[in-house]
């Protein structure tokens, strides 16, 4: 079924919505992103979404083209166009079209592209990768130093992915000076006893939003939390260790560059952490 998407206003068919050759995100990568989840028809986690692309924007002097109100109005259109029960919503908005290439920003008056597009997922509560976990492979973080930046210029995550699935395996942890910052696209995290280590929030990792509220709710159940640099040895020697993302919640991760972790399967804590931080959100999703 063809989807309807939506493009500076307008709402089209996927195939009638176009972007200029000229449009920086597509020549500089010169653009940011969010991806919000839908669970039962409503939106998960939006408020730190829209701050978060605030936030972006205003780290690369980009005028933030659409309020918060705005944009909420806008991605719930979206999901009605597309009935949409589960599954997400991306978003990108770039510097726009100033009619040639140049390495120079255009002047303010450029309007800024805005693209939305759902993405239909029925599984993404009983994911069947949730059940199993995540094996990962380790590799160099060979980002750019702004990584807390969302920008479109994922073409290192991209590899990283790919060195994962020929390594058969589901995932990369980027590793800097000899510890975890990531995933390829998630935060990453090791559990020791009744502690959950996570890398503290730097310009070396994103600030994710799943990662915010599941700390919020570990701590809420007693959970020890420790914000700090954790290597791949201390890893996995750790009791248990997972993953974080609007497109996966808690992802157990059950092997890291071919060591088991734990018992080699979920753990208990990632385990509740997921039905804790699902149960929270179909609460508070609007
Ligand atoms: N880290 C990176 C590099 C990401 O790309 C993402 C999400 O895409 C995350 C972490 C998790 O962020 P969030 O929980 O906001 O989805």
């Amino acid at each position: 079924m063809s989807r309807t998407v939506y493009l500076n206003g307008e709402y089209l068919p996927e195939a009638e919505a176009k972007v200029s050759i000229f449009d920086r995100g597509f020549l500089m990568a010169d653009g940011v992103y969010e991806v919000t989840s839908v669970l039962d028809g409503k939106l998960i986690d939006f408020a730190g979404h829209a701050a978060r692309l605030e936030r972006s924007l205003s780290e690369l002097d980009m005028i933030n083209p659409v309020t918060a109100d705005d944009l909420a109005a806008m991605f719930r259109e979206l999901v009605r166009l597309n009935r949409i029960d589960q599954g997400m919503i991306y978003l990108q908005v770039t510097r726009g079209n100033p009619g040639d290439r140049s390495f120079v920003f255009p002047d303010v008056s450029v309007p800024a592209t805005v693209v939305a597009f759902t993405q239909d997922v029925p599984n993404l509560v009983d994911a069947p990768a949730a059940k199993t976990g995540f094996k990962v492979i380790s590799i160099p973080d060979l980002r750019w130093a702004r990584v807390d930046i969302k920008t479109t210029q994922l073409l290192y995550p991209s590899m990283g992915k790919m060195l994962a699935k020929k390594a058969g395996v589901d995932d990369s942890w980027f590793v800097k000076d000899g510890e975890v910052t990531e995933g390829t696209s998630n935060n990453a995290y090791i559990v020791k006893g009744n502690r959950i280590i996570t890398r503290q929030l730097t310009t070396d990792i994103l600030h994710g939003i799943t990662r915010a509220s599941v700390l919020r709710f570990a701590a809420e159940a007693q959970f020890e939390i420790e914000e700090r640099p954790f290597t791949v040895a201390e890893a996995q020697a750790a009791d248990e260790a997972f993953s974080t993302a609007a497109t996966i919640f808690v992802m157990p991760v059950v092997e890291i560059d071919g060591q088991p972790v734990g018992s080699g399967k979920p753990g208990p804590v990632a385990t509740r952490l997921r039905e804790i931080y699902i149960d929270e959100m179909r609460k508070t999703a609007a």
